[in-house]
């Protein structure tokens, strides 16, 4: 059985204050939840206060980015072991903004899942395709790529501290969110090559997140598909109430 996990992604919002406020309602109200897995993503400057603030709670701190690198001459670059030192479990790499705006390719992300993975944290590799590769027809082969490419090299036993997030582009920050049953198709989808490229058993094991406009309102029927383990959420995390009903989802 996968444990469901609910992520929240605050992108870049909220100061030092907020932050700890909003993580010191979430402690409050999920302080007795241990069926599913709670993650929250603040910005770099929150995580050292924030992870002070959820020290004894079921919520587990998330970075939104890292660079795959131990130490060195990359001014401007946080490592995976520091984000873990900051009191990080998991790091997102991947995210659809950071391959937009920043062109980072899956060579990169790849980079990154590893080098998180070897720090010994989690890694949330986001894929997704865009609306232009949807209607072209070239969404299969588009999460193909990001997942055989965003995988290289990682190994089977690896295969535990990785988490899958499934974002179709076109659903981020839109209001706009994939059906109940085609997000289900895009999850079987990455299902299917995860048991391509590595076995049945891993592809069983491996969560696969849903990710774009996840709301109070539609949570419950994404969470119901077979192939839907948690949501990565973004806008809807930023609100307490909000992100508690999300965790607290029904189905
Ligand atoms: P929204 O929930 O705001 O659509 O954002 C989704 C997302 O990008 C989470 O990583």
């Amino acid at each position: 059985m996968r444990k469901p996990m609910i992520a929240g992604n605050w992108k870049l919002h909220k100061t030092l204050e907020e932050s700890s406020q909003l993580a010191a309602e979430l402690v409050q109200q999920l302080s007795t939840i241990n069926d599913r897995d709670i993650v929250i993503a603040p910005v770099f400057t929150a995580l050292a206060s924030v992870s002070k603030k959820i020290t004894n709670s079921p919520i587990q701190l998330a970075a939104q980015n890292c660079y795959p690198a131990e130490t060195g001459a990359f001014t401007g670059e946080v490592s995976p072991a520091l984000l873990g030192d900051a009191g990080c479990h998991y790091i997102i790499s991947g995210h659809s903004e950071r391959r937009q705006l920043l062109n980072e390719t899956n060579q990169f992300i790849n980079q990154k899942v590893s080098a998180t993975i070897n720090a010994g944290l989690g890694a949330i590799l986001c894929i997704g395709e865009t609306l232009h590769e949807r209607e072209t027809h070239q969404m299969l082969e588009v999460l193909t790529s990001q997942i055989k490419e965003g995988l290289a090299g990682i190994s089977t036993t690896q295969m535990t501290r990785v988490v899958i997030a499934y974002e179709p582009v076109w659903a981020i920050g839109t209001g706009v969110t994939a059906g109940d049953e085609q997000a289900q198709e895009a999850h079987a989808f990455i299902r299917g090559l995860l048991q391509g490229l590595y076995s049945q058993e891993v592809a069983e094991a491996t969560r696969i997140l849903y990710g774009g406009s996840v709301k109070p309102n539609n949570v419950d029927g994404l969470m119901a598909q077979t192939d839907i383990d948690g949501a990565l959420v973004g806008g809807a995390s930023l609100k307490a109430e909000d992100f508690i009903r999300i965790v607290k989802f029904e189905s």
